[in-house]
């Protein structure tokens, strides 16, 4: 009951990524077969393909930002058809009992969602192989009506860039005539001060390079915080409704809760390592609020692709083939892409 398909993926965590075949299960009856069409890279990959998390099973096949057609639905699927554009962001099973699944957060699973890659396969067994492949087969409930308005390629980030910044700007309620501050500006970053802008805040992309003050106006934002600049930070202290902090590596806090305003609430979602120790008083005085935001539920997405699709919003990016993988994975780590990566999947049926 599978099929083998072409994808590219890494032997172990030295190694490139390479092409290699792997099986996909056949099409049952909840399930929605899809041909990819694009694929968003995401540093994630890049972390498990090197196993920087210390749990990558191999080989890993990566890609959590998926875009394609439907090829063939189970008989249990209403929601969609053959030739339906859809996507697959990083969640592709969940045990749909628990609290956290009814109340559609399925990425806070009490059993542990399934990731689309190197998450645990509970159809073939083994592991789950992500979308920098032909081919994938989805459960009905974790596939995404993407907008046939908007352009594919740049909806492809919007499966767990996109999610993931969307998430908490609604989760803490920010509204029109907010102050919201988004820190970095990389693939999260730049889709932070697009949803924010979106949504009516008055948005400060706050980032430590003089340099890129003119792109993050471009994609949004009303006013550039240069972090380094002592005197701009103190000029903004106290004043902020909201902070989405996107640094991906542990960093400095206190300059950052000095920003908020009493009651308010920085989310961090870059950071999955050990922050440096701040100061309990910075939060103390004035009643401020660190927390995390994990990517967002399916009907959550589902609700951002169609907030994207009424205001024309994709992610700005760079189309790569296949074989150029490894390279790009340079650059990412070199901050060298505006904004994310998307893999023409074409390059690799050919
Ligand atoms: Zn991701
Ligand atoms: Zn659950």
């Amino acid at each position: 009951m599978k099929t083998t398909i072409k994808a590219y993926g890494a032997a172990d965590s030295k190694a490139d990524l390479k092409p290699m075949d792997i099986e996909r299960r056949t099409c049952g009856d909840d399930d929605v077969k899809i041909d990819i069409t694009y694929c968003g890279v995401c540093h994630s990959d890049i972390h498990t393909v090197r196993n920087d998390w210390k749990n990558s099973k191999y080989p890993v096949v990566p890609g959590h930002e998926i875009i394609g057609r439907v090829t063939k639905v189970g008989k249990n699927v209403t929601k969609f058809r053959k030739d339906d554009l859809v996507g697959v962001g990083c969640m592709v099973d969940s045990c749909q009992q628990c609290s956290a699944c009814k109340e559609d957060l399925e990425q806070f699973c009490e059993k542990g969602m399934v990731g689309t890659y190197n998450g645990r396969d509970v159809h073939l067994g083994g592991h789950t192989f992500g979308g920098y492949s032909t081919a994938v087969v989805v459960n009905k409930e974790f596939v995404l009506r993407i907008p046939e308005n908007i352009d594919p390629k740049g909806a492809a980030p919007l499966l767990c860039a996109g999610i993931t910044t969307w998430s908490p700007l609604r989760a803490w309620k920010v509204k029109k005539g907010d102050k919201v501050g988004v820190i970095g500006l990389g693939g999260l970053g730049h889709m932070g001060v697009k949803f924010a802008n979106a949504l009516g805040a008055h948005v400060v992309m706050i980032t430590t390079s003089p340099d890129k003050a003119k792109d993050a106006k471009a994609l949004g934002a009303h006013e550039v915080l240069i972090s380094k600049n002592a005197e701009d930070m103190k000029a903004h202290r106290n004043s902020f409704d909201f902070i989405l902090n996107t640094i991906p590596v542990g960093h400095e806090m206190d300059p950052y809760i000095g920003l908020l305003k009493r009651d308010a609430t920085m989310v961090l979602v870059g950071a999955v390592e050990p922050l440096k120790p701040f100061h309990g008083g910075g939060l103390i005085g004035g009643r401020k609020r660190i927390a995390g935001s994990l990517i967002g539920g399916i009907k959550e997405t589902q609700e951002m692709l169609d907030f994207c699709g009424e205001h024309n919003i994709v992610s700005d990016i760079e189309v790569i083939d296949m074989k150029d993988i490894n390279d790009a994975y340079e650059r990412i780590i070199d901050a060298d892409v505006k904004y994310r990566f998307v893999i023409d999947m074409a390059s690799l049926k050919n």
